[in-house]
């Protein structure tokens, strides 16, 4: 996935440049914002455009500064290529970190209850997993869902052994159908258990 530069510029990806029929050095691609999309479609023959620049050596093209302007492109944002079939146009958009809400299938509610993973949106962004519990706290106090982290670092077993378990989560609310709150819980007490693994992995 390309990413631009502190130039402004992006390595153009050899396979796009060969879906559009190849492009030579010098040769103008122009490219017209769709805001209400967010993408830019890109193109070597457009009629109507907001910015043009030329095709650089080394597969090399600078997004031009009105474009990164307008769409908020900024040094290290990665961009994506899409083919759209019907308009027959190649755009590129800001790559974004969202990933589809598996515990919705991306309605954004169960059961017409809001999905507190995803906040009712469908997607949602793959973050830290402190602030994803901040998230949930917040979901929780919005929609008056008790939630409770017992944090038991270390339990000690018969023969002075120490085991490592991870946080229980518990998520309780009278407002949410039990089958809905379970999905919620499942989704937590999974990632508690991955965030687990990870820090166990890194400490060896
Ligand atoms: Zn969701």
């Amino acid at each position: 996935m390309p990413v631009i530069n502190s130039q402004g510029q992006i390595t153009f990806p050899s396979e796009w440049k060969k879906f559009m029929g190849g492009i030579k050095v010098g040769e103008y691609i122009y490219y017209y914002i769709q805001q209400s999309e967010q993408k830019i479609i890109i193109s070597k023959n457009c009629v109507t455009f907001d910015a043009r620049a030329p095709f650089l050596k080394n597969n090399l093209i600078t997004i031009p500064h009105n474009i990164r302007k307008v769409c908020n492109l900024q040094n290290g944002d990665r961009l994506t290529f899409t083919y759209d079939l019907i308009k027959d146009t190649v755009y590129i958009m800001k790559a974004q970190d969202t990933f589809e809400c598996e515990i919705c299938n991306e309605e954004g509610n169960l059961q017409g209850y809001p999905c507190i993973v995803c906040e009712g949106k469908g997607r949602f962004k793959l973050e830290t997993w402190s602030n994803e519990l901040t998230r949930l706290f917040r979901m929780g106090y919005k929609y008056g869902i008790n939630i409770s982290i017992i944090n038991t670092n270390t339990i000690h077993l018969p023969d002075n052994e120490v085991a490592n378990i991870f946080p229980v989560i518990q998520i309780e609310s009278s407002n949410f159908p039990i089958e809905v709150l379970e999905k919620f819980q499942d989704y937590y007490q999974k990632r508690a258990i991955r965030v687990r693994g990870e820090e166990e992995s890194q400490d060896f």
